[in-house]
């Protein structure tokens, strides 16, 4: 089974929900996967021995001068304008491209070749019997996709596989959440918290993945996200209250069930409860 934990906006406590949900479940066979790529820091609080770093790498094309003959029809064919005739040469913009390999492919002298280019790592390691993997996207680099792919791909389904999604609702969320088998939207109770809850909710309803909420910091704010809740159907599964001793386990990169131990049983609840949804 796959879950992943995501929300519409940052800072709502996705990664404590997905560690801690792993933890607490791991007497299973567990697998943590970290594809917010951009910020990964689940290891902060899984605190992973890391046996293997290696690089993501997508193919990008090169031109070969002597060959080219300036034709442009690479540019043509090329949706993302990362590669374009520019006076005498033709130019490669690799953070543009999509390695769809459809240059080379329209090139009728044959003067493209594809070359391999770094996007990102994926760290592979072990945290208390939870296997780990984490995708960091390299600083500069636009395209978040190949290193949630690269992380995904060690997804197996005789196992329990918790996703930590990137935030927001954009193309790495679509990617991350894609196949799981449901989602866990952890938000807040403000409007801010029930806006982006509203727009994750749309996208999880048309890529048809069925999900849940975690309301943290439960007691302060509104009730609009649970109205909305309401109204849409979709189940609150686990309220965390906003707490001084769960903000400082938080603060110090800390796990909730190390510091509150009945913690444990309510993240174990909350596994039992998404079971039963499915
Ligand atoms: S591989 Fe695809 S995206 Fe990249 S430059 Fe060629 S046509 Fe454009
Ligand atoms: S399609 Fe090939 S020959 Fe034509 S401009 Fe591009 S690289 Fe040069």
């Amino acid at each position: 089974m796959t879950i992943t934990i995501a929300s519409g906006k940052g800072g709502t406590g996705k990664t404590t929900i997905a560690t801690n949900l792993a933890v607490a479940l791991a007497t299973e066979k567990v697998q943590f996967l970290d594809c917010d790529v951009e910020a990964p820091n689940s290891h902060i609080f899984l605190r992973p021995a890391i046996s293997k770093t290696e690089p993501v790498q997508i193919l990008v094309p090169q031109v070969d001068d002597q060959k080219c003959t300036l034709c442009g029809r690479c540019a043509e064919v090329c949706e993302y304008h990362a590669i374009g005739l520019f006076g005498k040469r033709v130019l490669v913009f690799p953070d543009l491209c999509h390695a769809c390999g459809g240059c080379s492919i329209a090139c009728p002298e044959n003067a493209i070749t594809e070359v391999p280019h770094d996007v990102g790592l994926l760290q592979t390691g072990q945290s208390n019997g939870i296997h780990f993997f984490a995708g960091q996207l390299n600083i500069g680099e636009a395209k978040a996709t190949p290193v949630i792919n690269a992380v995904k791909r060690h997804i197996r389904s005789n196992w329990l596989n918790i996703i930590d999604a990137p935030p927001g609702t954009s193309c790495p969320v679509v990617e991350t959440v894609r196949h799981s088998d449901y989602v866990l939207l952890v938000t807040e109770p403000t409007p801010f918290g029930l806006h982006d809850l509203e727009l994750a909710v749309a996208v999880m309803r048309k890529v048809e993945v069925p999900c849940g909420v975690v309301l943290n910091r439960a007691d302060i704010g509104d009730e609009g996200v649970e109205n909305f809740c309401h109204e849409k159907n979709i189940d609150i599964l686990l309220r965390i209250p906003h707490r001084r001793d769960i903000a400082e386990a938080y603060a110090t990169g800390r796990l909730l069930i190390e510091m509150l131990p009945d913690y444990r049983a309510i993240f174990r609840q909350l596994y039992s409860d998404i079971e039963g949804q499915l």
